[in-house]
């Protein structure tokens, strides 16, 4: 199992500006090779190959002297990641998608820096981390780094950097566990209803940061393009996300967490969250919550807990009679789940939760599908 540990970087002035030359130099071999690409193909019909362009790099590397003062390794990720993109473009013009070509990445679209393999241009030297051509940077362990570090990757966000350490912690086994299974439904109304019946609160981090949000949005939409303001401003709507993306994410670990003590096994239901922004006039409360954020966290969570994790198909889950199995149709106003045909009355979203742990148990147990989704 993968798990991610990231960490506030505190760089001296020296070592950011190394950053941020580094960073625009992964950003500008990224642009170079897409028009090299571009270029060989509308001139020679020729598709390049990631060989092709690793062999180009190398060449490179005599002359230009940025591009010999990035790390080897890590200028291979910047390409491999253009070709994953031009390999998703292929992907979506064979299934008759809206394909979406490889863009150009612009400053504000390129802000990692990836290292495939630990030791080879990244180190952590007592705690802190050295990095190639850049120097011994200081780093705030907040907690420890459990398992063995694999990837590493360095971030700049709103104006900080931060490194993203991905360790894998081997295979934590499932133990048979004494602690009740519980179903989950997330909704609207609340962040999500437990098959206990117990209601977790929606946070709204977003609507009460909307205003200070609209107030710098507003104040950057009349900056001069190009001016020194328009960069104030846009860092400082760029803090604001950042803040709300990290109390977020706060969240999402303390709800986890508690779940995961209490319960033994966790269903949920696998959303299809993309076709839901889409269509719902909700969109905004959608994404305020942020389930998809949420579930993968509570995944994690239950896997080096050693709780099964279950997801299931929900659908028809909030029309099903929990107790007898019929279909009760029902609007979404409609809040109350009233079975004409044995009597059950409780709020809408436990009777799906509890359809949502019925169909958990089954794939866990069952004949058909078991295993299926389990962690
Ligand atoms: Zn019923």
């Amino acid at each position: 199992m993968r798990k991610a540990f990231k960490f506030r970087l505190f760089t001296n002035a020296n070592q950011e500006r190394k950053l941020d030359i580094a960073l625009e130099t992964h950003r500008r071999l990224y642009n170079v090779y897409l028009d090299y690409r571009e270029l060989a193909y509308s001139m020679y019909g020729v598709t390049l190959s990631y060989l092709d362009c690793s062999r180009w790099f190398k060449v490179q590397r005599r002359t230009n002297p940025f591009f010999a003062r990035i790390d080897f390794s890590s200028a291979r990720a910047t390409m491999r990641r253009l070709d994953k993109a031009f390999a998703a473009f292929f992907r979506r013009v064979k299934a008759g998608k809206n394909p979406g070509f490889p863009r150009f990445k612009g400053r504000d679209h390129f802000d990692s820096i990836e290292f495939p393999a630990y030791g080879d241009g990244v180190k952590r030297i007592d705690g802190n981390l050295r990095v190639t051509n850049v120097g011994l940077i200081k780093v705030k362990m907040h907690r420890p780094i459990e398992g063995q570090i694999k990837t590493v990757s360095l971030k700049r966000e709103a104006g900080h950097w931060y490194a993203v350490f991905s360790c894998d912690l081997g295979d934590v086994k499932v133990e048979p566990s004494t602690h009740p299974p519980v179903g989950i439904d997330v909704g609207l109304e609340s962040f999500f209803t437990t098959s206990d019946g117990d209601q977790e609160p929606n946070p709204r981090y977003q609507k009460t940061a909307l205003p200070a949000l609209r107030r710098a949005q507003r104040s950057l939409s009349r900056k001069r393009k190009g001016g020194k303001n328009r960069r104030k401003s846009r860092r400082k709507v760029a803090k604001i996300h950042a803040r709300v993306k990290r109390l977020r994410r706060e969240h999402h670990h303390q709800v986890s967490r508690k779940l995961v003590r209490r319960y033994g096994l966790v269903a949920v239901e696998g959303l299809n969250i993309q076709g839901m922004l889409k269509n719902d006039r909700l969109a905004r409360s959608i994404s305020d919550a942020g389930w998809s954020g949420f579930l993968e966290t509570l995944r994690t969570k239950a896997e080096s807990a050693g709780v099964a994790f279950v997801e299931v198909d929900a659908r028809g889950t909030s029309q099903q009679c929990s107790a007898c199995g019929s279909e009760v149709r029902k609007g979404l106003s409609v809040r109350q789940h009233v079975c004409p045909h044995c009597g059950l009355s409780l709020h809408r979203d436990e009777n799906a939760a509890r359809n949502i742990l019925a169909r958990g148990l089954l794939a866990r147990t069952g004949p058909v599908g078991a295993n299926v989704g389990v962690a």
